[in-house]
């Protein structure tokens, strides 16, 4: 058996067309209709649902009088990354699961609302974030993901000056790099960390602290330092032939297809993606629309225990993405140096592990060999921190343990959020660490003194676009409960 592994497998214009946005934009007249159904409730449940708790009712009330500014406006006051998630979101567990209309009929379309009227400001190209009067303070925040994103303009909006550095050679983390741009294309997140420079945030691309930027500099340059950097690597499986070719990570599989032409991409004929989470199903997903024939997720539990959302996984089914269920792989198998198998075991569910699932257990003799030509690991992310060593940070599960209120770590002048601290880790929605990036600004904010540095200066001057930042007590997302990312 050989290697099947090329380029073009379909011709560019079908490439092109697989990669586009798979949900179309409303039209104007689309949206003011759908925004007609809305009850406008008071007491919404949808705003409780929102993990950033965006006025709802008063952004859609806008969309239906066409004042698609003054709607957008209100969406980015409490969702900086309000473009972002309007895409990404798990509408379904969140708003829009809340939705009032949904018990008897169909709930609002909050997800496209939102994206028609920030898309509006996107394409208006105008500044929606202002600076605060500044306080003599600087933060330095690591990472320009979702969450340092989030935290950088908030600070700004307080005014704070921001320099954020980024390892990579363009801001936006997984909004960027590590969302199929069918779900999300580049120009999106890209402009979201245009709003965050329009408002002055610094950027320092392509400049990674701890190797380019020793992190002891940024503590004497800089009042407070926001760790925002993400996790980023897929664990090794510690399985044979592992490190052949054909056998990539999730993460650098998407991140290809978002960087590179795509008829330049080789892709196998048969795929397996090991790993059952939103990332894997992005990642299968990919590899049919680059136009492998057969893709395969194999998962060692079943679905009942699919980390993955519903809508990611009919999604995937309507791709023609195979599920294998209670599969565990054991050996890559490979030939003259490349893969041609995945060698799996099958499994049967034992008693609940220390997490409360149930563990997948081994079933005896039940060996097959499943024939493929590349095979994608997507079983979860972990980070590379050896250069935070020396502060000593508290860990738990892999994650730096932080304040969940004001994201302070046990470093005076450290805070943090997003992937890399706090419960969520890779699980955690974008929308929920853009709210952590936000309250660890708030936290920051605290520290410097900014609250009694602006008082007697009037009003806060947090303000977007003339909107106070919302800030509630987390206990108020009652149906908000963290699970998967997407991404
Ligand atoms: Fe509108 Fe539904 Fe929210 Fe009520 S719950 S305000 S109907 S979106």
């Amino acid at each position: 058996m050989s290697n099947d592994v090329r380029i073009r497998r379909l011709p560019a214009e079908d490439l092109a067309k697989n990669f586009e946005e798979v949900i179309p934009p409303y039209t104007d007249q689309e949206a003011v209709t759908e925004a007609g159904r809305c009850l406008f409730c008071y007491d919404a449940p949808c705003i409780r649902a929102c993990p950033t708790h965006i006025d709802i009712p008063s952004f859609i009330k806008k969309i239906s009088t066409d004042n698609l500014r003054g709607s957008a406006r209100v969406i980015l006051a409490s969702n900086p990354l309000g473009l972002t998630c309007s895409r990404v979101c798990p509408v379904e567990q969140l708003c829009e699961g809340a939705c009032v209309l949904g018990a008897h009929h169909k709930p609002i379309a909050i997800g496209r609302l939102q994206r028609h009227a920030t898309d509006w400001l996107s394409t208006a190209r105008e500044a929606p974030f202002t600076a605060g009067r500044w306080l003599g303070k600087k933060v330095a925040v690591i990472g320009a993901g979702p969450a340092g994103l989030s935290c950088a303009i908030t600070l700004r909006q307080l005014g704070h000056e921001v320099t954020c550095y980024e390892a990579r050679p363009k801001p936006g983390g997984l909004d960027t790099f590590g969302i199929v741009s069918f779900r999300e294309p580049v120009a999106i997140a890209l402009a979201e960390a245009r709003f965050a420079e329009q408002a002055g945030v610094k950027f320092v691309l392509g400049t990674r602290v701890g190797q380019d930027v020793p992190l002891d500099r940024l503590f004497e340059e800089f009042d407070a330092v926001f760790l925002a950097a993400g996790l980023g690597q897929v664990p090794r499986l510690g399985i044979e032939g592992e490190g052949l070719p054909e056998v990539l990570d999730a993460l650098e599989f998407i991140e290809r297809t978002k960087t590179q032409a795509l008829d330049q991409i080789a892709i196998g004929r048969r795929v397996a993606v090991i790993g059952a989470g939103n990332t894997a199903i992005d990642a299968a997903t990919a590899a049919k629309r680059l136009g492998a024939e057969e893709v395969s997720i194999v998962y060692r539990r079943s679905l009942a225990e699919m980390p993955a959302y519903a809508f990611e996984y009919d999604f995937a089914k309507m791709d023609g993405v195979i599920f294998r269920w209670l599969t565990a792989p054991v050996r890559v198998v490979g030939e003259q140096g490349h893969v041609t198998g995945l060698e799996c075991e099958r499994m049967k569910l034992g008693a609940p592990g220390p997490d409360g699932r149930a563990k997948p257990e081994a079933i005896a003799a039940s060996a097959f060999t499943l024939p493929v030509d590349m095979v994608i690991k997507a079983v979860g992310q972990e980070g590379r921190f050896e250069w935070l060593a020396p502060l000593g940070l508290a860990v738990k599960a892999g994650r730096f343990v932080v304040d969940p209120q004001t994201g302070a770590t046990s470093h005076p002048k450290l805070f943090a959020a997003g992937d890399c601290a706090g419960e969520g880790g890779a699980e955690a929605t974008v929308v929920a660490v853009v709210e952590a990036g936000k309250r660890a600004a708030l936290g920051i904010d605290a520290r410097l003194g900014g609250p009694a540095l602006r008082a007697g200066t009037g009003p806060s001057q947090a303000r977007i676009l003339g909107a106070p930042i919302p800030l509630r007590p987390a206990s108020a997302s009652p149906v908000y409960v963290p699970q998967g990312v997407h991404a």
